[in-house]
């Protein structure tokens, strides 16, 4: 368990590591740069670098918290990789049924699997699991029509990093909407007219809208954004204003201890 900088979290919580590539968003996987970081510096956890492992000696972390955390889990691997055993799912899910006090912020990029188990209700949804997926461009919002029948109370899209334009978002059955640009040297661009539309959708739908961030300092139309500064309370990658405001909506059925400046 590690705490967190990514702004719509407290802290991460990984049961298993490793990962690969399936769609365009992967292309710079945070996960898999700080995986081989983590190995070079000996980590155990980390020795198979960015290979597929599950880490059951981690089940017993969240009984061990004394406070209610929000948790981003698996922010080094997807949950529903198809080499992680459905038993062993079951008993990530148990453990976040076991521990209601807790928040737990489930992302994936595969949505397939997932809504397989969720139709062969293998998964126990207690409210304090969010669900989301991942979605970089128009290419794959299949994810979003898989997730909308999931039956998580709330349901997710973190569309991070947005490479791409998503027109006509369809957020029926959709909690929460996070969106963000795209960091590191080689960074894919992020552009207003997309972020907007995003926004402008969530308005019409009334679904919380979070903008995180614009990923790089030149991708923000504002350069003056006070929020690109690192001494900023609301700092993020490229500041995270948007017509001179932040956005950092959160679902409104929302049970989490998660505080937003
Ligand atoms: S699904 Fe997520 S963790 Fe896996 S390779 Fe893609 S970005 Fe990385």
């Amino acid at each position: 368990m590690s705490k967190s900088s990514i702004e719509w979290t407290q802290m991460t919580w990984n049961p298993t590591t490793g990962c690969n590539k399936v769609s365009a968003g992967c292309k710079f996987c945070y996960a898999l740069t700080m995986s081989k970081r983590l190995k070079a510096m000996g980590q155990k956890k980390y020795e198979n670098s960015f290979k597929l492992t599950i880490h059951p000696d981690t089940l017993e972390i969240p009984y061990t918290w004394k406070n209610p955390k929000t948790v981003f889990v698996n922010s080094m691997s997807d949950l529903f990789h198809k080499n992680i055993p459905l038993d062993y799912i079951k008993k990530v899910f148990k453990v976040m049924n076991d521990n209601q006090q807790h928040t737990f912020q489930i992302l994936t990029k595969r949505a397939d699997l997932l809504a397989e188990y969720d139709k062969k209700n293998q998964l126990n949804w207690t409210p304090n699991i969010w669900m989301g997926v991942s979605v970089e461009d128009e290419r794959v919002t299949e994810r979003i029509n898989l997730l909308r029948d999931i039956k998580a109370e709330i349901k997710f899209l973190s569309l991070e990093p947005l490479i791409g334009p998503i027109q006509n978002l369809n957020l029926q059955n959709i909690d929460w909407v996070i969106v963000g640009g795209e960091s590191g040297f080689k960074a894919r661009p992020l552009k207003k007219e997309w972020i907007i539309e995003i926004k402008n959708i969530c308005k019409d739908m009334k679904v919380p809208f979070f903008f995180k961030q614009w990923g790089k300092p030149e991708f923000n139309v504002n350069r003056k954004d006070p929020t690109i500064d690192k001494k900023n309370i609301n700092h993020a990658k490229g500041g995270c204003q948007l017509n001179g405001k932040i956005y950092r909506e959160l679902p409104v059925k929302k049970r989490s201890t998660l505080k937003v400046a």
